[in-house]
């Protein structure tokens, strides 16, 4: 009961801060993969996209470029996957990122992995080695 509320207790913080974060970036989504700002989103899978880039989301074929967790204590892997994702966005290769949040030992995990298109997959390993090399 104890562990369960607690849980709670961090998952409402973590609800609270993302809503703060929204409010100060303003109300204007922005896409999932260039991140310009959307003045009309359109959404698939509850994430918001420009008009060119709903069609590359719902019709690629998404392959896992890398994968790791950032936590408090150490952020330096969402740095890194942020920069990779805006080197490969300069040079129109589209990607993503999924972000999952866990629960480890008290303090919050959060998952990240980079998604790029298959056919842009040994370009983008190459580029992501220039990163976390
Ligand atoms: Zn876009």
């Amino acid at each position: 009961m104890t562990l369960f509320l607690s849980i709670l207790a961090i998952l409402t913080c973590a609800l609270i801060a993302f809503a703060m974060r929204s409010k100060v970036k303003g109300p204007k989504e922005l896409c999932l993969i260039c991140e310009k700002e959307l003045a009309t989103p359109l959404y698939h899978d509850s994430h918001a996209f420009c008009e060119k880039h709903i069609d590359v989301y719902k019709h690629g074929n998404w392959k896992l470029l890398v994968s790791g967790n950032a936590t408090a204590d150490d952020p330096e892997y969402g740095v890194k996957i942020y920069k990779l994702k805006t080197l490969l966005s300069q040079l129109d290769l589209p990607s993503h990122i999924l972000v999952d949040y866990e629960l480890e030992n008290g303090s919050i995990i959060t998952k990240m992995k980079l998604m790029t298109l298959e056919e842009n997959l040994e370009k983008a390993q190459a580029l992501s080695k220039s990163i976390f090399n």
